[in-house]
Protein backbone atom coordinates (compact mmCIF):
# COMPACT_ATOMS: atom_id res chain seq x y z
CA UNK A 1 0.00 0.00 0.00
CA UNK A 2 2.31 2.26 -1.02
CA UNK A 3 2.21 5.19 -3.50
CA UNK A 4 -0.70 7.66 -2.50
CA UNK A 5 -1.14 7.12 0.65
CA UNK A 6 -0.76 9.65 3.83
CA UNK A 7 2.29 12.28 3.41
CA UNK A 8 2.79 13.65 6.55
CA UNK A 9 5.81 14.24 8.97
CA UNK A 10 6.23 14.96 12.49
CA UNK A 11 8.63 16.27 15.71
CA UNK A 12 8.31 16.51 19.01
CA UNK A 13 9.62 20.18 20.76
CA UNK A 14 9.99 20.89 23.98
CA UNK A 15 7.06 23.74 24.87
CA UNK A 16 6.85 25.76 28.10
CA UNK A 17 3.07 25.31 29.03
CA UNK A 18 1.36 28.54 28.29
CA UNK A 19 -1.34 27.53 31.86
CA UNK A 20 1.28 26.67 34.85
CA UNK A 21 4.70 27.24 32.70
CA UNK A 22 6.27 24.12 33.55
CA UNK A 23 8.17 21.89 30.63
CA UNK A 24 5.79 20.61 28.33
CA UNK A 25 5.31 18.03 25.82
CA UNK A 26 4.18 19.56 21.94
CA UNK A 27 4.03 17.93 18.96
CA UNK A 28 4.43 19.62 15.72
CA UNK A 29 2.70 17.85 12.47
CA UNK A 30 3.25 18.85 8.22
CA UNK A 31 1.13 17.19 6.14
CA UNK A 32 -0.13 17.15 2.38
CA UNK A 33 -3.77 16.67 2.21
CA UNK A 34 -5.72 17.71 -0.60
CA UNK A 35 -2.79 18.59 -2.66
CA UNK A 36 -2.82 21.30 -0.11
CA UNK A 37 0.08 21.81 2.65
CA UNK A 38 -0.89 22.01 6.31
CA UNK A 39 0.53 21.57 9.47
CA UNK A 40 -0.64 21.65 12.92
CA UNK A 41 1.16 21.68 16.58
CA UNK A 42 -0.47 19.82 19.76
CA UNK A 43 0.43 20.72 23.06
CA UNK A 44 -0.12 18.96 25.90
CA UNK A 45 1.30 19.54 29.45
CA UNK A 46 1.71 16.51 32.34
CA UNK A 47 2.01 18.66 35.31
CA UNK A 48 -1.11 20.90 35.04
CA UNK A 49 -3.11 18.78 32.26
CA UNK A 50 -3.56 21.78 30.18
CA UNK A 51 -3.85 20.78 26.34
CA UNK A 52 -3.98 22.88 23.08
CA UNK A 53 -4.07 22.54 19.16
CA UNK A 54 -3.08 25.06 16.66
CA UNK A 55 -4.20 23.76 13.00
CA UNK A 56 -2.47 26.09 10.25
CA UNK A 57 -2.17 26.03 6.56
CA UNK A 58 -6.20 26.28 6.06
CA UNK A 59 -6.13 29.54 4.49
CA UNK A 60 -2.25 30.67 4.63
CA UNK A 61 0.44 28.34 2.61
CA UNK A 62 2.92 28.93 4.73
CA UNK A 63 4.43 26.77 7.69
CA UNK A 64 5.74 28.37 10.68
CA UNK A 65 9.59 28.28 10.46
CA UNK A 66 9.73 26.99 13.73
CA UNK A 67 7.57 24.41 12.46
CA UNK A 68 9.74 23.48 9.83
CA UNK A 69 13.04 24.08 11.33
CA UNK A 70 11.66 21.07 14.12
CA UNK A 71 10.60 18.81 11.29
CA UNK A 72 13.66 19.34 9.18
CA UNK A 73 16.24 18.78 12.33
CA UNK A 74 13.82 15.32 13.16
CA UNK A 75 13.38 13.65 9.64
CA UNK A 76 16.05 15.88 7.62
CA UNK A 77 15.36 17.54 4.51
CA UNK A 78 13.96 16.14 0.80
CA UNK A 79 14.83 17.25 -2.54
CA UNK A 80 12.86 17.52 -5.81
CA UNK A 81 14.22 15.56 -9.05
CA UNK A 82 13.13 15.63 -12.68
CA UNK A 83 12.90 12.81 -15.21
CA UNK A 84 16.00 13.13 -17.75
CA UNK A 85 15.27 14.45 -20.50
CA UNK A 86 14.16 17.66 -18.95
CA UNK A 87 10.40 18.11 -19.11
CA UNK A 88 8.75 21.34 -20.41
CA UNK A 89 9.69 24.57 -18.78
CA UNK A 90 6.47 25.77 -19.19
CA UNK A 91 4.71 23.72 -17.45
CA UNK A 92 7.89 23.83 -14.46
CA UNK A 93 6.94 27.60 -13.81
CA UNK A 94 3.16 26.90 -14.16
CA UNK A 95 3.64 24.79 -11.32
CA UNK A 96 6.14 27.10 -9.17
CA UNK A 97 4.12 29.87 -9.74
CA UNK A 98 1.29 28.23 -8.29
CA UNK A 99 3.14 27.59 -5.26
CA UNK A 100 3.46 29.85 -2.47
CA UNK A 101 4.30 26.80 0.00
CA UNK A 102 7.82 27.27 -1.32
CA UNK A 103 8.56 31.33 -0.73
CA UNK A 104 6.85 31.89 2.70
CA UNK A 105 3.06 32.77 1.64
CA UNK A 106 3.73 34.68 -1.55
CA UNK A 107 3.01 33.04 -5.06
CA UNK A 108 6.50 33.22 -6.74
CA UNK A 109 6.71 36.00 -9.38
CA UNK A 110 7.98 34.94 -12.81
CA UNK A 111 11.46 35.66 -12.15
CA UNK A 112 11.46 34.20 -8.70
CA UNK A 113 9.50 31.35 -10.39
CA UNK A 114 12.60 31.32 -12.94
CA UNK A 115 15.22 31.30 -10.17
CA UNK A 116 13.62 27.88 -8.65
CA UNK A 117 13.18 26.20 -11.83
CA UNK A 118 16.98 26.82 -11.97
CA UNK A 119 17.47 25.51 -8.77
CA UNK A 120 15.05 22.56 -9.74
CA UNK A 121 16.63 21.54 -12.77
CA UNK A 122 20.11 21.58 -11.39
CA UNK A 123 18.92 19.17 -8.49
CA UNK A 124 18.99 21.30 -5.63
CA UNK A 125 15.42 22.27 -4.71
CA UNK A 126 15.01 21.32 -1.36
CA UNK A 127 12.36 21.94 1.35
CA UNK A 128 10.79 19.44 3.89
CA UNK A 129 9.56 16.40 2.10
CA UNK A 130 5.88 17.07 2.42
CA UNK A 131 6.55 20.47 0.80
CA UNK A 132 8.66 18.49 -2.11
CA UNK A 133 5.64 16.10 -2.19
CA UNK A 134 3.11 18.49 -3.00
CA UNK A 135 5.29 19.83 -5.45
CA UNK A 136 6.07 16.62 -7.19
CA UNK A 137 1.87 15.81 -7.62
CA UNK A 138 1.66 19.19 -8.72
CA UNK A 139 3.96 18.64 -11.59
CA UNK A 140 2.96 14.90 -12.08
CA UNK A 141 -0.68 16.56 -12.60
CA UNK A 142 0.75 18.64 -15.15
CA UNK A 143 2.21 15.68 -16.66
CA UNK A 144 5.94 16.45 -15.59
CA UNK A 145 7.59 13.29 -14.03
CA UNK A 146 8.92 14.30 -11.03
CA UNK A 147 10.37 12.44 -8.06
CA UNK A 148 11.70 13.21 -4.30
CA UNK A 149 14.66 12.31 -2.70
CA UNK A 150 15.64 12.02 1.11
CA UNK A 151 17.98 14.03 2.04
CA UNK A 152 19.97 14.11 5.77
CA UNK A 153 19.39 13.92 8.21
CA UNK A 154 21.01 17.24 7.98
CA UNK A 155 22.98 19.70 10.51
CA UNK A 156 23.19 23.23 8.65
CA UNK A 157 22.58 24.46 5.45
CA UNK A 158 23.87 23.31 2.47
ZN1 LIG B 1 0.88 23.04 32.56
Amino acid sequence: MRGVEFVGETARVVWRCSACGAEAHCRVNQFVERMALRWDAEHWCDACAHRSCVHGGLRSAATPEGVRAAIVAANGSARLTLATPPPSRVAILRVLRGSPELSGDVAPDLSAARRLADTLAAGRLGGTWCEMTLIALRLRARGVEAGVERVGPVSGGR
